[in-house]
Parts: structure tokens; C-alpha cells; sequence
């Protein structure tokens, strides 16, 4: 989707240090984070919210899942924990309109979020 713009990182017409690459997924640093580990974990396919989901993209967020704690083990954030956030649309926060799974890790966290 051209305007989009995890799309246009996608496609590298916007740079993003990269940490993480399958074939279905990128996963790459937050512009803004919010923690010492602050990554997107983004499909390649792109679809707009979790709204979006059919059936047949359950292996694709599993794949999410699965990378997302492949991502918080490789920099030693598994035994002290980390936070997985997907935003769904406005009133959680969600300001792409491309799914991405948050990974945040390296400090403590509160609960509830904002
Ligand atoms: P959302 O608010 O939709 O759940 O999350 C979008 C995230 O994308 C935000 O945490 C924001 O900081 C991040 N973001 C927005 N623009 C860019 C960008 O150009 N590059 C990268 N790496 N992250 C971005
Ligand atoms: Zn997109």
C-alpha cells in the first residue's frame, strides 16, 4: 500500500535499523522507544488492524509471537521479562495502520498501561 508508511520501510524508500528478517516478517527499532528494547515486529503483508484478521493469517501472527520472543531472548530479556503491545485502532493508541506487535524490554513495567 503506497501510502502506508511500514509499506514504504518495507520497501526501503524510509530506512529503519533492522534486527530481525523471515520470510513473512521485519521486525526493526521503534523511532521513539519507549524502553531500552523498543522493537515493531511487522508482516510483510500489509493489513490494517487486528480488525482485519481472517483465519488464514493465524500462522502469520503466530509467527509474530514466535519472533517477537526470539527478538526479547537473543538480547537477554526473557528470564527478567518483556511487554508485547498490539494498538487497535484510535482509542488504544494505534497511529500506523499496518499491524506491528511492540516489543519493549530492559526496564520495569507498570500495570495497567496508559
Ligand atoms: P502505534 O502507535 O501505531 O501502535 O505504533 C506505531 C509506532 O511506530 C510508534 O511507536 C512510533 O514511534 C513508530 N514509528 C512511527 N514512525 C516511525 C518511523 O518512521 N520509523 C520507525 N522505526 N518507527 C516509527
Ligand atoms: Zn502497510
Amino acid at each position: 500500500m503506497s501510502s502506508c508508511l511500514f509499506c514504504k520501510i518495507l520497501a526501503g524508500e524510509i530506512s529503519a535499523t533492522r534486527v530481525y528478517e523471515d520470510e513473512r516478517l521485519i521486525a526493526f527499532n521503534d523511532i521513539n522507544p519507549q524502553a531500552p528494547m523498543h522493537v515493531l515486529v511487522v508482516p510483510k503483508q500489509h493489513i490494517a488492524t487486528l480488525n482485519d484478521l481472517a483465519g488464514d493469517d493465524d500462522d502469520l501472527v503466530g509467527a509474530m509471537v514466535r519472533a517477537a520472543a526470539k527478538i526479547a531472548r537473543d538480547r537477554g530479556h526473557d528470564g527478567p521479562g518483556y511487554r508485547t503491545v498490539f494498538n487497535c485502532n484510535a482509542q488504544a493508541g494505534q497511529t500506523v495502520f499496518h499491524i506491528h506487535l511492540h516489543v519493549l524490554g530492559g526496564r520495569v513495567m507498570t500495570w495497567p498501561p496508559g
